[in-house]
């Protein structure tokens, strides 16, 4: 099946990395992405633990590190500037609240783009509106109006996943809102922050900001604890409108931020939410990243799952192409569910309630200093992030 013909729905993370894994295998990969071209934006993201060695196992290290922020951690200030607690991206071993490897999400996938475009079909400016999975593949409709046959489809295409809703049924059965939303958007580094974020923490919501590129820019985000709010989240502004009214209020930087959005080239909004299903495939469509397991941006892990199953879901399937997406999950559920666990339990902690529990955070930040405190949580850590035994897929009969 080496030459079998994949089609995979979203270009963002989990898409191009599992083309490139399918092109190594020699599979015929076609990616469909409903954007007009690759979006930029997105605050930073994360690769920790096993996911530094799948990106290692690419070859694409060196370049990934070339486009990291470069963030060498970040400082906690009170309404007043004044430091409260201080990270470090060497902290816990590169693995810690701020990684060693952090990337602007738009740039990982720009550096994944430029490994796969040769060898892979990709289609802007479109999406999957239905899917007949029959006896000689998988008849695909798509918005443009053609169609095409393909030998498995996988829907790779976030939170928000079409191939998740035409196969496995609508949204609300498998989103669960964890109690807080998350707002990214570029504004002019008037800090002159290089590579270094500032954080501010008050009750039940935050914000920070960071230089980007090299300090040209910088990244703002806000962060707010609310339950679940019915909104669309293609309308931009709306969402806007909702982080001014989360955000009236706070003090700091915050009413100079919010002074900026009108004018932010990007915006980026989304509620903190995990993708929870019993089975990630059925028949010859499949799910991979966000839109099979989501942990949630407050697991900082989302990034490393999309990464790690895309390596697995292409070993797998050169391995054993009629039960790879069974064997896929076979391997990762496990993972999965560990991660998504630290993700519910950063939920519960990460905005505080009280006055009180703000210093507490504070306090707690500055104890992970002490080295017998910083040990127990780098191991609790490892056990999260590294907690998955990566396959070798290189003995596969369909290595190239
Ligand atoms: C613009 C953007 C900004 C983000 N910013 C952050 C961030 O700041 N912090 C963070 O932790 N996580 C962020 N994320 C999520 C993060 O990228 C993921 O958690 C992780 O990298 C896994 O990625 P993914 O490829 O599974 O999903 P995503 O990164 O969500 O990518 C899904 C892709 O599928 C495309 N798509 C959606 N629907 C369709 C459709 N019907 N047909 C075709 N294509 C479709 C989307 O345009 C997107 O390119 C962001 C995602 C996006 C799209």
């Amino acid at each position: 099946m080496g030459d079998a013909k994949i089609l995979i729905s979203g270009a963002s993370v989990a898409g191009p990395a599992l083309a490139f894994w399918l092109n190594r295998h020699g599979f015929d990969v076609t990616v469909v992405e409903r954007a007009p071209s690759l979006r930029p934006g997105g605050q930073a993201v994360d690769l920790r633990g096993t996911a530094k060695e799948v990106a290692r196992r690419m070859g694409l290290d060196e370049r990934i590190r070339a486009a990291c922020t470069d963030s060498k951690g970040e400082t906690l200030v009170d309404r007043n500037n004044r430091t409260k607690a201080t990270l470090r991206a060497d902290d816990l071993g590169g693995d810690g609240l701020i990684a060693e490897i952090e990337i602007l999400r738009g740039d990982l996938s720009e550096v994944l783009y430029e490994a796969t475009r040769e060898k892979t079909e990709y289609v802007f400016g479109d999406r999957i509106t239905a899917l007949d999975d029959g006896a000689d593949g998988v008849d695909v409709t798509f918005d443009s109006g053609s169609r095409r046959t393909f030998d498995l489809v996988i829907g790779a295409d976030g939170l928000h996943s079409g191939v998740r809703a035409l196969a496995f049924g609508e949204e609300s059965r498998f989103v669960r809102h964890l109690g807080a939303y998350l707002t990214f958007f570029t504004v002019p580094n008037h800090l002159g922050l290089q590579d270094w974020a500032l954080g501010y923490n008050d009750v039940g919501r935050s914000a920070g900001i960071r230089g980007i590129h090299d300090g040209k820019e910088a990244m703002a985000y806000f962060g707010f604890a609310a339950d679940d709010i019915e909104y669309d989240y293609r309308d931009v502004e709306a969402q806007k409108a909702m982080v001014r009214r989360f955000a009236s209020g706070m003090e700091w930087e915050v009413p100079w931020l919010l002074e900026q959005l009108d004018d932010a080239p990007d915006f980026y909004f989304d509620s903190c939410a995990q993708v929870v299903m019993d089975s990630w495939s059925r028949g010859r469509i499949g799910l991979l990243g966000d839109s099979a397991f989501c942990p949630s941006p407050l697991s900082g892990q989302g990034t490393s799952l999309a990464f790690v199953g895309a390596y697995v879901l292409a070993g797998e399937l050169a391995a054993d192409f009629d039960n790879g997406l069974e064997r896929y999950e076979a391997v990762m559920r496990d993972f999965v569910e560990k991660t998504q666990a630290m993700g519910r339990a950063n939920a519960k902690t990460v905005f505080a309630k009280s006055r009180w529990a703000v210093r507490a955070q504070h306090l707690a930040l500055r104890a992970m200093h002490l080295k017998p405190i910083a040990a127990l949580v780098s191991r609790k850590m490892q056990d999260v992030v590294s907690g998955i035994d990566l396959p070798d897929y290189t003995t596969t009969p369909h290595r190239i």
